[in-house]
């Protein structure tokens, strides 16, 4: 009869590739709106097999203090759920800054404590051989010798790779700590984290150069394990280029900075996971790495920006005075129009094509845009929602505020579809969105939007923007859709507003 013997590791493995089928099924289920919810959950699911199969691991057999364990988890249970509850949905870039900042010193840590418990290793070894420390060098050629190599090499006490490792996840680390912080000041608009990049001369040059000096340090490391003065070398060069790297990058930049660092806090846990041997932390950092770039390229191309020109461009500068694109220059007359003026032409369109923006999540309009809809459709009238890529201060945050009022799915249309729908509708209805609408990004050269693909709702027939003033949005720059001839501007708070045209359309 066949007997299937299972050790304790291969448990411990088997949920973990558990887990790891859990990730990837909830990646797949991310990728789309209507299974979100349902894909965090089944990850979060994942998460917590793992999670428990390693504390049953652990507690048989390893010297782990368990006392150590259980408070750290409840601290950072009670913190993680207060600052979750805590945080406005318009703040989430600055919470996922720094969750990923967190994971990028946790790497670091995990790899800094490992290397400090490595002379313990070695220790240990001569010890269990019971054989004196010179022996490597006394007799290195003799059966000892060969026996204490093979050892040593097993425990990742003197392995090249686990010094690569060791490197790569503090560097890694390092700098997703610090450039996190700062990505998390210049979204929160704290003094330290200014704003404006902050450019030094040569800037490129000085990054790239700490950035080989870590790679040789790693390289060094490698070649001679013990050397403490190059771990702490560069986790101090690491936790400088990271503020180096972020400091030039400019707030409008953060979104793309938060999903690049995020995919950084993944590999630093990869490679924290080959300090460890630990697979699932291995599988989970590569998850992040990997699906952190692909957000991060996705929206490079929203922007229709490279990655080395969001890194290195120093978008979100000053504009050179004169220039076309000059944050706040107006442009023309603005044409106002009130709620009522607004409510009429919008009763006689066929085709309304509803832009949200971040104005809306700020306002928090969404349910007051439902009803709006749910009345224009009443008198007949097709409404559809043109959703941009980086509308907001996160990706999806417009689907996911328009979710949460009961818009449906289908109704929503990305990029393309939209632009295609906006040539034969009657009117835009541009809620609190600003930047994603500029026209200035499809020929003004001189404008920092220049090239990002936007919303083309000057191509409605009317367009009517609502938000409180003139004031530029997040890039800085004034919108020169606002001074042309089919716009026209309903000023007020984007909730009030829209309550309002409900309001009339009722009476029509
Ligand atoms: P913008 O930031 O360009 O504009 C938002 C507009 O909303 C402002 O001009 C403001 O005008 C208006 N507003 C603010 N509060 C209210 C309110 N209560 N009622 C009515 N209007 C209001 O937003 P967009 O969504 O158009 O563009 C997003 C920008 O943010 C892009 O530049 C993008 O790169 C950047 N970004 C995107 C992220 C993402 O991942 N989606 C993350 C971080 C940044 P006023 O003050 O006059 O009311």
């Amino acid at each position: 009869m066949l007997t299937l013997a299972l050790s304790r590791i291969d448990v411990l493995n088997l949920a973990y590739l558990g887990a790891a089928v859990l990730f990837i099924f909830g990646l797949k289920m991310l990728g789309r709106v209507e299974t979100a919810a349902k894909g965090n959950a089944v990850s979060s699911i994942g998460m917590l097999v793992a999670a428990i199969a390693t504390f049953f691991y652990l507690t048989g057999g390893t010297a782990i203090s368990l006392l150590w364990v259980f408070p750290a988890i409840g601290l950072g249970a009670v913190a993680g759920s207060v600052m979750a509850k805590r945080v406005e949905m318009t703040q989430m870039p600055q919470m996922v800054a720094l969750l990923n900042g967190f994971g990028g010193i946790a790497s670091l840590l995990v790899a800094v404590a490992d290397y400090a418990h490595r002379p313990g290793r070695i220790d240990r070894i001569y010890a269990l051989l019971d054989l004196p420390r010179d022996i490597l060098t006394t007799r290195p050629d003799g059966m000892e010798a060969l026996a204490v190599r093979a050892m040593l090499e097993n425990s990742g006490a003197n392995s090249p790779t686990t010094m690569l490792a060791t490197g790569l996840a503090t560097v890694i680390g390092g700098v997703t700590f610090t450039g996190s912080l700062m990505a998390f000041g210049k979204l929160q608009g704290v003094k330290w984290a200014p704003d404006q990049p902050v450019q030094l001369p040569q800037q490129k040059w000085i990054v790239f150069g700490l950035l080989a000096l870590t790679g040789l340090l790693v390289l060094l490391l490698m070649i001679w394990p013990g050397g403490w003065p190059f771990v702490l070398l560069m986790t101090l060069i690491a936790l400088g280029l990271g503020v180096l790297l972020v400091i030039g990058i400019g707030g409008a930049d953060m979104p793309v900075v938060v999903a690049l660092l995020n995919s950084y806090s993944g590999v630093a846990a990869a490679m924290a996971g080959f300090v460890l041997g630990n697979y699932a932390l291995i599988i989970t950092g590569s998850l992040v790495g990997s699906s952190g770039l692909i957000l991060t390229n996705i929206m490079c191309k929203a922007m229709n920006r490279s990655l080395m020109n969001v890194l290195f461009g120093g978008m979100g500068a000053a504009p050179a005075a004169g220039s076309a694109g000059g944050g706040g220059a107006t442009q023309g007359t603005a044409t106002e129009a009130s709620a009522e003026d607004a409510a009429i032409v919008l009763e006689a369109a066929q085709s309304v094509v509803v832009v949200p923006g971040y104005g809306m999540a700020v306002a928090q309009a969404q349910h007051a845009v439902k009803e709006l809809a749910a009345e224009l459709e009443g008198k007949g009238i097709e409404v559809t929602y043109a959703i941009h890529p980086v509308a907001g201060r996160m990706p999806g945050h417009m689907n996911v505020l328009l979710a949460e009022a009961g818009v449906e799915y289908d109704v929503l249309l990305d990029l393309e579809p939209a632009n295609a729908k906006l040539e034969s509708a009657d009117v835009a209805l541009v809620i609190g969105a600003n930047d994603v609408t500029n026209p200035a990004a499809r020929h003004d050269t001189a404008s920092p939007l220049y090239g990002m693909p936007i919303l083309n709702v000057d191509s409605a027939r009317t367009v009517f923007v609502i938000k409180r003033s003139l004031n530029p949005g997040f890039a800085g720059i004034q919108n020169e859709l606002y001074f042309q001839g089919n716009t026209r501007m309903v000023f007020g708070d984007a909730k009030k507003v829209v309550t309002e045209l409900a309001g009339e359309l009722e009476q029509l």
